[in-house]
């Protein structure tokens, strides 16, 4: 497991709603949200994230309701 924060949400892309604006990106206070080259495809970084104990993106950061929380996986798939 490498989610050192104890995280029980993790936040997630909502591709569609993206409008390319990349304020998750300058303002997650973790630094833990990157863009994937030439995409708008969001990578987050699970071992700075912490989740549901900050929700930023989600919740303040984002204009377009493009990131919302969703439960954390058992296992870190997509590292
Ligand atoms: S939940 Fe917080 S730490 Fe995680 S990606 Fe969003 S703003 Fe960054
Ligand atoms: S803040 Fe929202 S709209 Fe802007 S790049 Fe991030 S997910 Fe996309």
């Amino acid at each position: 497991m490498t989610d050192k924060n104890n995280r029980t949400q993790r936040p997630f892309q909502i591709f569609d709603n993206c409008i390319d604006c990349e304020d998750c990106v300058n303002g997650c206070p973790n630094e833990a949200i990157s863009k994937v080259d030439g995409e708008k495809t969001l990578k987050f970084d699970w071992t700075k994230c912490e989740g549901d104990r900050c929700t930023q993106c989600a919740e303040i950061l984002c204009p377009a309701s493009a990131i919302e929380m969703i439960p954390e996986p058992e296992e870190d798939t997509d590292e």
